[in-house]
C-alpha cells in the first residue's frame, strides 16, 4: 500500500523484497484439479496449506531459522514472496470498531490507540473503494459497516449454520471478504471457482502484487528488488534513517540502498527484527528503541476449531454450491463481556459444506457412523458423508502481557548471519477462558443442527483446544505507536518517536488485537501514513 500510495504522489520508491517474483494472473493452479497431480493437492514443506496454495514460504524456512524460550509455544509463519502473505490470506476483511481503539478505557486492560475509529473511517472507506469487498450493512455498534459490493448468498451448510445461530440468539450476518461480486476499477468480478488461496488468475480477490504493486509499477516511479534481504537500517551520525542495507539472495552480497525516507512493511515481526538489529553507537539496542518497547506488546488471535458431522446434510441431492473460496456468512462478537468471565470477545467463522474434495478430504471417515471399510462401501461412504461436515473457527482478542515478546537470540544467526528472534509467550487466564467459551458455543451450535462431534472437549489442562502463539498467523505489536515516547515506539502517523525519517506500516503499530483479522487496518494505516509522509515532503518536514 506504501508503494502504491507513494508512487501515486509522485515518490521514487525503491521496494526490496525478500522473495521472488510470483504473479497470480500466471501462476495460479486455480483451474488445477486434484488429480492432475500424484499428490492430489497434498501439502509440501514449501507449500504447508497445500500444493497449489498460492503462498511461497512457511512455518519453518530454510537458512532463515527463529528461536523459541524454553517453555514457549509459538510459531512464526512467513512468506517469501512478492506481495507476502496477501498471496494466500482468507481476505476477511474487517475493520476495527470504535469501542476497539479504546479497550483500557473501557475495561482497564491493556492500552488504549493514540487515535480513534475517526481517524482512521475515511482510509477504511478508500481502501473499501480501492480494493473492493462485499458484505452487507447491519448497524451494529462495534462491526462498521463499509462500501460494501454485494454479498454472495449463503450456501447450504451455511443455511443450516443460519438457522442453528438465529435459535440460540448468535447473531449471524454475511461475511466481509475483499473478493469482489462486481467488476471494480478494471478487474473482473468473481466467477465462484471457491479456490481464492491458489491465487485468482482473473484478479477477482485482492492481493498487494496485482493490486497496489502492478499500479506502482506502472508509474515508473517504481523499482521492485526481489530476492532483497534486509539487513538493517542504516543511519548517519545525526541519527536520521538513510537508507537499508541488504543482502541480495542471489549471489550473497551486501548492498545499500539510500533514501530520504525509509518505511519498513517487512510484516509485524520482522520489521521489530529490522530495527532491533539496527544498533549504532547512537542506538545501541536498537533503532527507535529508546523505550525498550521493540518486540514487546506483541499478539496473536485466540484461536480453536470444532467440526461436526450433521446427519441431515449426508447423502444430499447435488446442487449449485458455487461460491468464493471462503465463508459467505460469519458471527460478529454478540454478547456483553461485563457479564462474562472473560473480558473480550471474537467472532466465529464458519467453513464446511461441500468443498473441492483434494488430498485427505473426509479423514476419519471410521468415525462416521458405520463409515469406513474398503473397496465399493469406502467409496459409497465418501459420497454419502462428502459435504456432510460442518465447522466453526473462534477468533478473538489477546490483551498484549509482559511475558509474550520478542528479542534477538544472542546465539543464532541465519544464513546470511543476521541475528534471528527468539520468541517468549504466555496466554493468560482471559485467553482461556475466552476459547472455553468458544468451544462449548460452537458444540451447541452443532447440536441444535442435530449434529456430532467426533472429539471431547478440551481440558483445562488442554488449554480447552487454544491453538499455540502465532499459529493463526495473525502477529500485531513489537513496534506499538503511542503519544508516549517512553512507552511506544511510534508516534500516532507510525512515525518511529526517534528517527523522523523512519515509518513502520505493517502489523507492528496496533497497539491492541481486537476480534478483527488485521489485514484491512493494516491497509488503512499504510494508506494514512503514506499520506502523511508525502503531506511532510512536500512541507519539507522529513
Ligand atoms: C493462511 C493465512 C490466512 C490469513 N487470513 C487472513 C484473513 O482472512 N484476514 C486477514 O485480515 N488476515 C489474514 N491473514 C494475515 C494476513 O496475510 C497478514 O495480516 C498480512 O498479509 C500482513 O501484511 P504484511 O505486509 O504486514 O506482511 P506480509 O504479507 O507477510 O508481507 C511481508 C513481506 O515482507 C517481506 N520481507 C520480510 N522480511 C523481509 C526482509 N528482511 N527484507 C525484505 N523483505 C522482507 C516478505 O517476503 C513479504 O513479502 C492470513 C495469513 C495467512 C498466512
Ligand atoms: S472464487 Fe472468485 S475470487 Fe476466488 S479464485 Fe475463484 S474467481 Fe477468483
Amino acid at each position: 500500500m506504501a508503494a502504491y500510495m507513494l508512487t501515486q504522489a509522485g515518490a521514487d520508491v525503491i521496494l526490496l523484497e525478500a522473495g521472488e517474483p510470483w504473479d497470480n494472473a500466471k501462476d495460479s493452479a486455480m483451474l488445477t484439479w486434484p488429480y492432475e497431480s500424484p499428490r492430489r493437492g497434498k501439502s509440501t514443506k514449501e507449500r504447508p496449506f497445500g500444493e497449489f496454495d498460492a503462498c511461497i514460504g512457511g512455518w519453518e524456512i530454510p537458512g532463515e531459522p527463529y528461536a523459541r524460550a524454553p517453555g514457549t509455544e509459538f510459531s512464526w509463519w512467513r512468506a517469501r514472496m512478492v506481495g507476502g502473505r496477501t498471496n494466500h490470506w482468507g481476505r476477511i476483511s474487517l475493520r476495527l470498531g470504535p469501542y476497539d481503539f479504546r479497550r483500557k478505557a473501557l475495561d482497564g486492560l491493556g492500552d488504549d490507540w493514540p487515535i480513534s475509529y475517526n481517524d482512521v473511517a475515511p482510509y477504511y472507506d478508500r481502501v473499501d473503494r480501492l480494493v473492493g469487498i462485499f458484505g452487507s450493512k447491519e448497524n451494529l455498534p462495534n462491526e462498521p459497516d463499509g462500501v460494501f459490493l454485494p454479498p454472495p448468498k449463503p450456501r447450504c451448510h451455511e443455511l443450516l449454520v443460519k438457522q442453528a445461530a438465529d435459535k440460540l440468539h448468535v447473531t449471524c450476518i454475511p461475511a466481509r471478504l475483499s473478493i469482489l461480486t462486481r467488476p471494480l476499477n478494471g478487474r473482473a468480478a468473481c466467477h465462484y471457482c471457491g479456490q481464492c488461496n491458489r491465487g485468482c488468475t482473473v484478479n477477482a480477490n485482492f492481493t498487494s502484487t496485482n493490486v497496489l504493486i502492478a499500479p506502482g509499477l506502472a508509474t515508473g516511479k517504481l523499482t521492485l528488488v526481489t530476492s532483497a534481504m534486509a539487513r538493517e537500517v542504516t543511519v548517519d551520525k545525526t541519527g536520521r534513517a538513510t537508507g537499508v542495507a541488504y543482502v541480495d539472495k542471489t549471489t550473497g552480497t551486501d548492498w545499500r540502498v539510500r533514501a530520504k525516507v525509509v518505511v519498513l512493511a517487512a510484516s509485524a515481526l520482522e520489521s521489530a527484527r529490522l530495527l532491533l538489529n539496527s544498533k549504532s553507537s547512537r542506538f545501541p539496542n536498537g533503532l527507535a528503541n529508546s523505550s525498550g518497547t521493540v518486540g514487546r506488546y506483541i499478539t496473536d488471535t485466540t484461536g480453536t476449531d470444532v467440526a461436526g458431522f450433521i446427519p441431515k446434510m449426508m447423502d444430499h441431492v447435488p446442487h449449485n454450491h458455487d461460491g468464493v473460496g471462503g465463508m459467505h456468512l460469519y458471527m460478529p462478537w454478540w454478547l456483553d463481556n461485563t457479564k462474562l468471565d472473560f473480558p473480550r470477545g471474537y467472532h466465529i467463522e464458519v467453513w464446511g459444506g461441500t468443498r473441492m474434495p483434494s488430498y485427505g478430504f473426509v479423514g476419519g471417515i471410521h468415525r462416521y457412523p458405520s463409515g469406513g471399510g474398503y473397496g465399493k462401501q469406502l467409496k459409497d461412504d465418501y459420497r454419502r458423508y462428502y459435504g456432510a461436515t460442518i465447522g466453526f473457527s473462534g477468533r478473538g482478542e489477546m490483551i498484549p502481557n509482559d511475558d509474550s515478546y520478542c528479542e534477538l537470540d544472542p546465539r543464532t544467526v541465519d544464513q546470511w548471519g543476521i541475528p534471528v528472534l527468539r520468541f517468549h509467550w504466555k496466554w493468560s487466564d482471559h485467553e482461556y477462558r475466552q476459547v472455553k467459551h468458544m468451544q462449548e458455543t460452537f458444540r451447541a451450535l452443532i447440536a441444535e443442527m442435530g449434529g456430532e462431534v467426533f472429539s471431547p472437549l478440551p481440558t483445562a489442562e488442554q488449554g480447552y483446544g487454544i491453538a499455540a502463539g502465532g499459529t493463526i498467523i495473525h502477529e500485531l505489536g513489537g513496534t506499538r505507536m503511542g503519544d508516549d515516547p517512553k512507552t511506544s515506539v511510534l508516534n500516532r502517523w507510525c512515525q518511529a518517536h526517534d528517527c523522523r525519517s523512519l515509518f513502520v506500516v505493517d502489523g507492528g503499530p496496533f497497539v491492541s488485537q481486537a476480534d478483527k483479522n488485521p489485514t484491512w487496518t493494516i491497509l488503512a494505516l499504510s494508506m494514512r501514513t503514506s499520506e502523511y509522509i508525502a503531506d511532510q515532503t512536500r512541507k519539507g518536514a522529513l
